[in-house]
């Protein structure tokens, strides 16, 4: 902003005294003061050096000031004219007004009334520049804004994944090209529409309308889901509410990965793992039968020694069998020939029956093992009670298993936006951090002092969540060395009834 020491004052006026009076207070004020003794003289200054104000004399000889006046109002408008007048020329001063100019000034003059006008003139000026430094200000957010926004749109246009994002009804309002080319959107498909008239997937679209509508208080609760857009593409799609300054949900973010390669050589694998495992179980059911047969011929003939190793084969096959019985369901679950007879079902009576039925293990290691549900009924949810008795059968009796003899388990089940929330939580031997990530692998056991000589296979957890997955649902784990784990599994209540 000027500051009043660069602020140019040109005095035009052929009385000298007048300029040089005008000169001393103008430049005691701070300003900087040109003079010129005739209209010739002033445009010249106004030329080579544009002053903010001119002081101008009307009545001069050569150009007069009316002249002078018009001339600087065609030359620069912002230039500030204030007009010297005797008393006996007031219509002159009405004119000058009249033709642009700022203000006037009646000769003779006080040093105070010519710092009164001239201060005027000044903050006239002064107001001006800081109007011009706003908008300059302005256009450069305005531009900054816009550089920005296509910076991010440059960014979000070139992401390898797809995103798009909906309001509060599902409908898209942004869609980057990978997630068209995910979709096998053609590149005109506008955005706009609801969901579904992207992607015909009922359990997705749910998904993004109870995220878009915030129907998930937590984040952490929003199952991913996996789909097949077109034969051979897999696609998992991960929802995450958008959220305004006030925390209020304005639609949802959704992320697509394409997870075909992924699924190919799981499938590959898996296949590998069931035809092994297949190939495997026939050959040991029949020495397990043997070893049975053998033994109980060897009764009473053969040496305690001899039948406590034969036992110890028995036992050893019986183990591989189980194992092989494992990796043939999780093989079932991965290829989806699961979860397909589909009833509805009571989560909160199938829980209890789980828990009753494995009181007996728990009260043998004096573990204390209690239910609760809320006292209303929930909905039921439209699912294979075979699946569900899987996965919590298998997480109570890990809670059992992995919590030393008099520890506690409880098992909870309430309604959580649009699933239902069950827990299984135990004060037993808990999980470390490094761990966690791993447990849901096939085959993956931890091993230590606590848990050394508890029998098991590692497969107990991949078929939870692959199960878990096939309903769609979460599952998640929260543990701590020594103070306990607590597992918890959201089932949808309504997508799956709806297929
Ligand atoms: P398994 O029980 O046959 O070993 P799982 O897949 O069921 O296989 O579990 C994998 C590992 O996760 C277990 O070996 C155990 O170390 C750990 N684990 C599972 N549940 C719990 C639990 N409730 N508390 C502590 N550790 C657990």
């Amino acid at each position: 902003m000027t500051d009043q020491t660069s602020i140019h004052i040109l005095v035009v006026d052929d009385e000298e005294g007048i300029r040089t009076g005008a000169h001393r207070i103008l430049t005691r004020m701070g300003c900087r003061v040109s003079q010129a003794a005739n209209g010739a003289e002033g445009l010249k200054v106004i030329h080579a050096d544009p002053p903010a104000i001119v002081l101008l004399d009307m009545k001069m000889p050569g150009i007069d000031g009316m002249e002078v006046l018009q001339r600087i109002q065609s030359l620069d408008r912002e230039i500030l004219v204030i007009v010297i007048t005797g008393f006996a020329t007031l219509e002159t001063a009405v004119e000058a007004m009249k033709r642009g100019a700022y203000d006037f000034i009646p000769k003779p003059f006080t040093p105070d009334q010519l710092r009164i006008v001239i201060n005027r003139a000044m903050e006239k000026v002064r107001l001006r520049e800081q109007a011009e430094i706003l908008a300059r200000e302005r256009e450069r957010t305005m531009l900054d804004l816009d550089r920005e926004q296509s910076r991010l749109r440059t960014i979000v246009d070139s992401l390898p994944s797809g995103l798009f994002v909906t309001n509060t009804e599902g409908v898209v309002v942004l869609m980057n090209p990978a997630c068209r080319h995910h979709l096998h959107l053609a590149e005109e498909v506008a955005t706009g529409m609801p969901i579904d008239a992207y992607i015909d997937d009922e359990r997705f679209r749910d998904l993004v309308l109870d995220t878009s509508r915030g129907r998930y208080i937590d984040s952490e609760d929003i199952p991913p889901h996996e789909f097949s857009p077109a034969a051979d593409k897999f696609l998992m799609a991960r929802c995450q509410p958008v959220r305004g300054a006030s925390g209020q949900c304005l639609g949802a973010l959704v992320n697509l990965v394409d997870i075909t390669t992924l699924k190919v050589l799981d499938r590959l694998k898996s296949e590998f793992v069931a035809k092994v495992s297949h190939e495997l179980r026939s050959p040991l059911a029949t020495i397990h039968e043997q070893l049975a047969l053998v033994l109980s011929d060897m009764i009473g003939q053969a040496s305690e020694t001899d039948q406590h190793l034969l036992s110890r084969a028995k036992e050893k096959t019986q183990g591989l069998i189980s194992l092989i019985g494992d990796l043939l369901d999780l093989s079932r679950i991965e290829s989806g020939a699961i979860c397909q007879a589909l009833k509805p079902v009571q989560v909160e009576k199938l829980l209890a029956d789980i828990v009753d039925f494995l009181q007996i293990r728990a009260r043998t290691k004096r573990q204390t093992l209690e239910f609760a549900a809320p006292a209303d009924a929930l909905p039921p949810i439209k699912a294979d009670p075979l699946a569900l008795e899987s996965i919590f059968g298998n997480l109570i009796t890990n809670a059992i298993n992995y919590t030393q003899e008099g520890g506690r388990i409880r098992v909870t089940v309430e309604p959580a936006g649009p699933n239902l929330r069950v827990q299984v939580m135990d004060n037993g031997f808990g999980i470390e951090p490094r761990h966690l990530d791993r447990i849901f692998e096939r085959f993956f056991r931890v091993k230590n002092d606590r848990t050394r000589f508890i029998t098991g296979t590692g497969l107990g957890l991949p078929i939870v969540k692959g199960l878990v997955d096939a309903l769609g649902g979460l599952i998640q784990v929260e543990s701590a060395p020594d103070a306990g784990s607590t597992f918890t599994v959201l089932i949808p209540t309504s997508a799956p009834a709806d297929d």
